[in-house]
């Protein structure tokens, strides 16, 4: 009896083990690995030239409302129109709500739906505070030691250069695209793009254009920054997370503190808040699948194993990424409790008492989901609460990975950056690409640049820098994106892969 119960122990231990094996093997496919290719010749210096010059535009909204300075960016409008002569000869150029720009390079194939390629023309301030800690001053656009210093050199006129330059560059070679290219440009994304890109996709739609692909600002190739992950990784944001802020309030009889009541306003907003602490949103590990998924054997192996078997390694890969900010936020809807207000004299109780919390949606949770979960977790009728009027939106679809116009983004970075594993992620702050989630199914957000620990809060810090060979490698991304997203498939043949 004893014997048969440790053989079917036995076997059951086999078989889970088979099981865990093949499900590894199976989740470990790779794509192949595609040819390096050289690029287009890029002249370094001439480039980071341009880009300084953009730098020196001090596209900085003068409030909080993204008013833009017009001197500034009639400034960046010339220097565009002076330095990329062909571009402004060939293509269409719109100016859209006064200073957002949309660049039509009209494809061989009119049949075709339309690529766009994006970039924000505007920068945030530099804190006047810490002017005195940069290396080189903000706005000068300096040289130096290897690097184009400045504003908006990681955020996001690189982008903008790299595509003026690579069509520029590949005008001059006299290339034409089967595809019509857009670049869409729009000058108000750090305060959300409600007068630039929002007005641009408003126009698309208008104008009954479908778009095949975009690709934004976001993700990039990641060195040694992804916890889990060896080498470069490139990661393709194919979502982004919701926003949502909801206000709360308690009103409560007031009086003299020397005769208060069991529990003032304050004290029942507290408790409620810190329920909504301890019980945040579930994780959804399996949207982390298709990430680990990318970077494949980029990972150590029990890390691909667990993955492919979240079945039954679940709760330890919970255990090891909740602690990890980035990889809690990338796996549940966030709570974040952002400002508490409430009382104005020591001896007197408060007759109300107001908190602000803000949600960061997970695609796949809901507004109303959210809303539901807070009802539930505080249950206390004497708490109000509603989100707050023009602070939320439900998260982004997500993005295919299964299309064309994914798969030759995919070669592109692989051609360019030596194959590096690329997986998709979501995005946990907001793009202008969002804006035209109405007129494409397939937008991607990426930034063509190997980043590594000594990038960490550049963007939007103080130093803000790009390398000059990344800015030029940028130019290479670019050129290669245009050719391979030009043509009918999108994706690059196999003869030219071999070129
Ligand atoms: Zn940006």
């Amino acid at each position: 009896m004893l014997t048969t119960i440790l053989y079917i122990i036995l076997a059951i231990l086999i078989l889970t083990t088979l099981y865990v094996v093949v499900r590894t093997i199976i989740f470990q496919w790779s794509y192949g690995s595609v040819e390096k290719i050289e690029g287009i010749a890029v002249d370094e210096g001439v480039v980071a030239e341009h880009l300084a010059a953009a730098v020196r535009c001090q596209t900085v909204p003068l409030d909080d409302k993204g008013t833009p300075a017009p001197e500034a960016f009639q400034q960046l409008h010339q220097m565009l129109e002076e330095t990329y002569p062909l571009v402004h000869q060939k293509l269409k150029r719109e100016v859209v709500n006064s200073y957002s720009l949309l660049y039509t390079w009209q494809g061989s194939r009119p049949d075709l739906e339309p690529v766009m390629l994006m970039a924000h023309q505007d920068v945030v301030s530099a804190d006047p505070a810490t002017l005195s800690a940069w290396t080189h001053p903000p706005f000068e656009g300096r040289i130096v030691e290897g690097f184009i210093w400045g504003r908006g050199t990681l955020d996001i006129k690189n982008q903008l250069i790299g595509i003026m330059e690579a069509a520029e560059m590949l005008l001059r070679q006299g290339y034409r695209p089967e595809r019509t290219i857009l670049f869409g440009l729009g000058h108000d994304e750090e305060t959300g793009g409600v007068n630039g890109c929002k007005v641009m996709g408003q126009l698309l739609k208008e104008r009954g254009i479908h778009l095949a692909g975009i690709v934004d600002e976001g993700g990039g190739i990641m060195e040694g920054l992804m916890a889990g992950a060896r080498g470069p990784i490139a990661l393709v944001g194919a979502s982004e997370k919701g926003y949502l802020t909801v206000e709360f309030t308690v009103n409560s009889q007031p009086g003299h503190s020397s005769t208060p009541p069991p529990q003032t306003s304050i004290g029942i907003l507290a408790q409620a808040l810190a329920r909504l602490e301890a019980h945040p949103m579930p994780t959804h590990l399996r949207r982390l699948r298709p990430m680990y998924r990318g970077i494949g054997r980029a990972a150590p192996l029990t890390i691909q194993i667990a993955f492919a078997n979240v079945w039954l390694f679940g709760p330890l890969l919970k255990r090891w990424l909740v602690p990890i900010p980035e990889m809690n936020a990338s796996m549940r809807t966030t709570t974040a409790l952002t400002i508490i207000n409430g009382g104005v004299e020591d001896n007197t109780i408060p007759a109300e008492a107001k908190a602000i919390v803000n949600f960061r949606l997970l695609p796949g949770d809901t507004i109303a989901d959210v809303l539901w979960h807070v009802k539930k977790v505080i249950k206390d009728e004497r708490v109000k609460f509603k989100p707050v009027e023009g602070k939320f939106n439900e998260a982004l679809p997500v993005s295919a990975t299964n299309v064309p116009a994914y798969h030759g983004l995919r070669q592109v970075i692989r051609q360019v950056f030596d194959n590096p594993p690329v997986a998709p992620f979501v995005m946990l702050g907001g793009t202008d690409c969002q804006h035209f989630v109405p007129v494409c199914d397939n937008i991607y957000r990426f930034t063509s640049l190997v980043m590594d620990e000594s990038f960490r809060g550049l963007e939007h810090g103080i130093d803000e820098r790009i390398p000059i060979e990344g800015m030029a490698k940028m130019v290479k991304f670019y050129a290669q994106l245009m050719q391979v997203w030009g043509t009918r498939g999108m994706t690059a043949s196999v003869e030219r892969n071999k070129k």
